[in-house]
């Protein structure tokens, strides 16, 4: 017999120790997938960087964002306006995405840093497992680095009507995504579930036990202990265990048909029509890359094209793809769909550029009787199919390509 602390939460790979210090790195030996990252001061640099970042975000609403001047007509705009101007023009869904992703879940997510780790120093007898819950959940739904890079898009594709300016807010927004990013790597959830909830239980298993499905086991998606199959919540920080059985995948699925639907009113409406002297000239997003590649934008022509043709698409079909391979359940291709599901997670998220790239020119480009930038029907359609893909994405738990197989399971 031996003892395991903790498994792996994309290989199921049983794991001797969970423990690690300040300074070093968890890696699992069969997936490579980094459990635990710990800084060298767990608690200072996770205080420092969420401080920042939240002045940062103050600064980017104080002071003006952006300017934009043509024929010696000025707009200058704050940051409150790129959501303000689409709520101007009826699309408040997407407002509300933007408030949401790029405000008020980053803002709460640093306050519950700064919350826990202050906490973590003096007393904290403060904090309760719902704490590092929402950290948790919250965090692939922050998208302050993809709007970062939709302003620069949006620039480069306006650049040659007007003169674009910087205000204040602009390098504030910047230093924000910055300090924000650092906070991210800074935070380790793996470390603070064992300081707030203890060290892991130990579990004996036989000698040649390698996975949780092996042995009955499940581990816990939270905190990673370890837990009999069968039970409905974790034994230490009793959260809800997710079980990974075979038919998890329908939830994958629905969302992969919904994303699909959603799919096409967002290819055949326009992403957004530019008015330009009293003509209008709606784009689709084929459009809006042909144009930019006729105009010689090719940089930008490439990224529009990748982040809102290739990388959708490629996710469509590589979440249908992992699930009818792990039906097939064959282990040699296990490594394989590890990658690829690991590629679809990390990318997910950057398809919303174009829809940031329509919110930032529609609240930029507004100068009366000269060029006026409307948002178009399919922002709304794409923003849908970005956000059922990546729920998509994370309804797949990957556990399931290393699951024994069910004949192997037979006869064992
Ligand atoms: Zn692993
Ligand atoms: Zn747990």
């Amino acid at each position: 017999m031996k003892i395991v602390e903790s498994a792996c939460e994309e290989c199921d790979l049983l794991l001797p120790s969970a423990f690690v210090s300040s300074g070093s790195k968890l890696v699992c030996p069969r997936c490579g997938h980094t459990i635990s990252d710990v800084a060298s001061s767990p608690l200072s640099y996770p205080i420092a960087f969420a401080l920042t970042s939240v002045i940062m975000l103050a600064l980017t609403y104080a002071f003006p964002f952006m300017s934009f001047s043509s024929s010696g007509n000025t707009t200058t705009i704050y940051f409150y306006q790129a959501m303000s101007s689409l709520v101007a023009n009826d699309f408040l869904s997407i407002a509300a995405f933007l408030l949401i992703s790029l405000t008020l879940l980053p803002l709460l997510w640093l306050l519950l840093v700064l919350y826990v780790h202050i906490a973590l120093y003096f007393d904290k007898a403060q904090l309760s497992f719902w704490h590092l819950r929402i950290l948790q959940l919250i965090k692939p739904w922050m998208m302050v680095d993809v709007f970062l890079v939709g302003i620069l898009v949006a620039l480069v594709k306006i650049m040659s009507l007007a003169e674009v300016g910087f205000g204040l807010s602009f390098w504030a927004f910047v230093l924000f995504t910055l300090s924000f990013l650092k906070t991210l790597i800074s935070v380790d959830l793996h470390w603070l579930w064992i300081k707030l909830a203890g060290p892991l239980p130990p579990y004996e298993v036989p000698d040649n036990a390698h996975s949780c499905a092996q042995v009955k086991l499940t581990h816990c998606h939270f905190c990673n202990a370890i837990n009999p199959l069968g039970k409905h919540h974790c034994c230490r920080c009793q959260s809800k265990i997710v079980h990974h059985t075979r038919h998890k995948t329908t939830h994958c699925i629905a969302f992969l048909i919904a994303a699909i639907v959603f799919y096409v009113p967002a290819n055949l409406f326009p992403m957004m029509d530019m008015q330009f002297l009293g003509q209008s000239e709606p784009s689709t997003i084929m459009g809006g890359v042909i144009l930019l590649w006729q105009i010689k934008s090719y940089p930008v022509a490439l990224v529009i094209f990748f982040a809102s043709v290739m990388i959708p698409i490629s996710k469509m079909v590589a979440i249908g793809w992992l699930c009818y391979t792990c039906q097939r359940n064959r282990p040699e291709d296990a490594k394989q769909q590890l990658k690829i599901y690991r590629i679809t997670e990390l990318i997910g998220r950057w398809s919303m550029i174009d829809v940031f790239v329509v919110a930032v020119l529609v609240a930029l480009v507004h100068l009366e009787g000269l060029v006026t930038v409307y948002p178009g029907q399919a922002a709304v359609s794409f923003a849908a199919v970005v956000v059922l893909t990546m729920l998509s994405a994370m309804s797949f738990d990957p556990r399931i390509i290393w699951d024994p197989s069910p004949q192997s399971e037979q006869t064992s």
